[in-house]
């Protein structure tokens, strides 16, 4: 096997992640789970000005009308740098929870699941950032079929209820789902959000802000859902191509898709051929390689394919590989790491045996879990104690992921001491390093913030106002240099006070 050399150079792009998650109250609670959610934020949320808080760590909590608390990530590059911001999420809100129940009493439980007990669907959005003047409808559909058919990787797993009865099926989201594309997300349930918020320069970026995908639990799938994501835009916007993978139907199959434990359903593509979603898969993520060893996007199509012609099967196309290492401080390491497990699962899952990847991917974890719970191999979801144990499993704060991880039966990436980490540290790569640093500074000095991704305005009339339209400022001279001008203004507020 030869190491996968990457040849091509990945410009970095700006991606992020919104996570909601569900909350409950006990039933005797004043003013029920919205009011509940209100005081949960409160030690970080000042009301009187918003509904939202922006962080020294870049992120960005946020109580939307509800009762769904939720977390977006600080602006990453790296995938491994998003797993961390987005699990300091969980630390934090898991803090809020211990510190409401020593202040009231009151134990609530908050949920990282995608479905609430009235069967409202919630879930993560991915946000990545794309060239305004880059030929996105020209491979829109080629990455709609990568969204929809990439379910069966990232896929929660959850249980539904339909015509058929109660069952688990990969991906609870996705049979939800009813559009495509939409500028509204209350009136459909969008793939793309269309609205056009770029969070930045708008001559030159757009923002694809993605609605389909299931909150997960493990950070291999989190990792894998956008680093993927990263190297097939990458792709697309390089020449590359799936337009002989388009489907014909994206909601029809990824209503498909989402329901189809078996992974032997096949969906309709646009030339009339059916395939399934991990043949689909595992085609895309071949090309993905054959581009990174080299080829240009639009060779990497034939390229691939005679390859796997000439290797006979998608798992001896994988065996001319080295497992890649994962470098913590290189993109590149990052994403060649990401393709070739990418490859791996779709090779494993083409087979029969699927044991030794069910810690990489979420729904098949739960599923191997609740098995043990039931005679039948498919888990009795009708059960009330699975049912209590299902929600114990996406649990913030809960015991059983973390005894999951202990006995080894999850692929974790990073330790909880990097996590732990970041729950105060920005990425240092892009414009969340400035922000989430002088937000740091300003909460020290008791200075009014009022920020937005791109812009943040300090002090009580606004008097600094720092621009950050380029989403890749990460300037250390621009954090200094607004420093000292934050720390003027808040002494000369506090000289105002005493009259000094
Ligand atoms: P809301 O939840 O209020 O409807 P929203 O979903 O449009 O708003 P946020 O919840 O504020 O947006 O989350 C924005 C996400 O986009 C964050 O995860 C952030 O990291 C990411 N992001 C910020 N700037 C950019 C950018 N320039 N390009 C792509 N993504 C970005
Ligand atoms: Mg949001
Ligand atoms: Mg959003």
């Amino acid at each position: 096997p030869r190491i996968l050399e990457t040849k091509v150079s990945v410009s970095p792009r700006i991606f992020g992640l919104e996570t909601e998650y569900g909350l409950v109250a006990p039933s005797d609670f004043g003013g029920g789970v919205v009011k509940a959610a209100r005081e949960l934020l409160r030690p970080k949320i000042d009301y009187t000005k918003s509904g939202a808080t922006f962080l020294p760590n870049g992120g960005r909590l946020y109580l939307d009308v509800g009762a769904h608390p939720e977390y977006a990530t600080a602006e990453c590059i790296k995938p491994l740098d998003l797993v961390a911001q987005d699990r300091a999420g969980d630390l934090m809100l898991a803090q809020l929870l211990t510190d409401f129940a020593t202040s009231s009493g009151t134990t609530l439980k908050l949920f990282r699941n995608n479905l609430d007990g009235a069967g409202n669907s919630f879930g993560c959005h991915e946000n990545y950032q794309i060239a305004r003047e880059g030929n996105f409808e020209s491979w829109k559909d080629d990455f709609v079929s990568f969204l929809v058919t990439r379910t069966c990787l990232v896929g929660a797993g959850g249980v539904i209820t339909d015509r058929n009865g109660t069952h688990f099926v990969p991906s609870v989201r996705a049979g939800l789902m009813t559009a495509v594309e939409s500028a509204s997300s209350t009136q459909d349930r969008p793939i793309l959000n269309t609205r056009d918020q770029p969070l930045a320069d708008r001559s030159k970026y757009r923002r694809l802000h993605v609605m389909l995908s299931d909150t997960n639990l493990g950070q291999f799938p989190t990792f894998l859902k956008v680093a993927s994501a990263l190297l097939v835009l990458q792709f697309l916007e390089s020449g590359g191509s799936f337009a002989d993978l388009r489907l014909a139907d994206p909601i029809d199959a990824l209503h498909i898709v989402g329901n189809d434990l078996s992974l032997q359903a096949e969906v309709e593509l646009l030339d009339g051929r059916r395939l399934r979603a991990v043949e689909i898969q595992a085609l895309m993520v071949s090309r993905v390689l054959s581009w990174l060893g080299g080829q240009t996007a639009s060779e990497a199509q034939n390229h691939a394919t005679s390859v796997l012609a000439k290797c006979g099967s998608f798992k001896k196309f994988l065996a001319t590989f080295e497992v890649p290492e994962l470098d913590h401080d290189s993109l590149i390491s990052q994403l060649s790491f990401a393709a070739y497990q990418w490859l791996e699962l779709c090779v494993i899952l083409l087979g029969e045996d699927w044991s030794a990847i069910s810690g990489r991917i979420d729904w098949l974890l739960k599923q191997e879990f609740f098995s043990q719970y039931s005679s039948s191999a498919q888990g009795n979801w009708e059960d009330p104690k699975v049912r209590v144990l299902d929600w114990s499993f996406h649990q913030v704060g809960g015991r059983l992921w973390p005894e999951l991880e202990t006995r080894g039966l999850v692929a974790s990436l990073l330790t909880k001491d990097e996590i732990g980490k970041t729950l105060a540290q920005p990425p240092s790569d892009t414009r969340a390093y400035v922000r989430g640093r002088l937000i740091g500074v300003a909460q020290e000095l008791k200075l009014a913030v009022n920020a937005d991704w791109d812009r943040v305005y300090f002090g009580l009339n606004n008097e600094v106002k720092l621009d950050l339209d380029d989403p890749f400022n990460c300037s250390g001279s621009l954090v200094a240099h607004t420093k000292t001008k934050i720390e003027e203004i808040a002494r000369a507020e506090v000289e105002g006070f005493y009259g000094v």
